[in-house]
């Protein structure tokens, strides 16, 4: 079983009910842009969480999206020559449809510019990208999200569906883990 070393702790970021708020917040801006029969495609394991969540505050909202999700992992290193690969594709049919791509961090942009491209070449009349987290300082691929949670400062975190080493994504709130041994 999964332990976390006793010297281990996770100093929160950002607490449940702040990650609730921006929620509704991002869920008023989709649902602003009027999208026709939205489909939401959830980027596995990390956005399981947020992409819950923000379906429950879409339907708040008026909306009722459909949801899929795709299961992608990046290989080798996050430059130029870092790969992505699809582990479980979507089972929708994306031709015509106005996709939001869900995904728990914006970081070097690898990941994102490989779903934007994948939903893309399936047909999509539109796609747009809703992050929970962006990582700005780390970018290498220039791709933007349309609706961003919050700015995440240059650490690694856990929580919220987020892990280190299989760990930590049941935490109900956003942390950085820190070693005070
Ligand atoms: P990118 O392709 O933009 O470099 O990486 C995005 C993916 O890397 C995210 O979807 C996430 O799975 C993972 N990732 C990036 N930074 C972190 C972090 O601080 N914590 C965790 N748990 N995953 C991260
Ligand atoms: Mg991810």
């Amino acid at each position: 079983m999964a332990e976390s070393p006793a010297a281990e702790t996770v100093k929160p970021l950002f607490s449940s009910q702040e990650i609730a708020r921006r929620i509704d917040a991002l869920a008023g801006d989709i649902a602003a842009c009027d999208l026709h029969d939205p489909l939401i495609v959830a980027v596995l394991k990390g956005s399981f969480m947020f992409a819950a969540d923000l379906i429950r505050a879409l339907h708040g909202h008026g909306l009722t999206p459909e949801i899929d999700f795709v299961f992608l992992a990046s290989y080798g290193e996050s430059t130029t020559g870092g790969e992505v690969k699809i582990l479980r594709d979507v089972t929708s049919a994306i031709e015509g449809r106005d996709v939001v791509i869900v995904d728990d961090i914006l970081d070097t942009g690898q990941t994102l510019d490989f779903a934007k491209s994948l939903i893309k070449s399936r047909g999509a009349r539109s796609v747009r990208a809703c992050i929970l987290l962006d990582k700005t300082a780390r970018r290498q691929v220039d791709v933007t999200a349309d609706f961003t949670g919050f700015a995440c400062p240059d650490k690694f975190v856990v929580g919220y569906g987020m892990d280190l080493g299989h760990r930590y994504r049941e935490l109900p709130f956003i942390g950085v883990v820190e070693n005070s041994a």
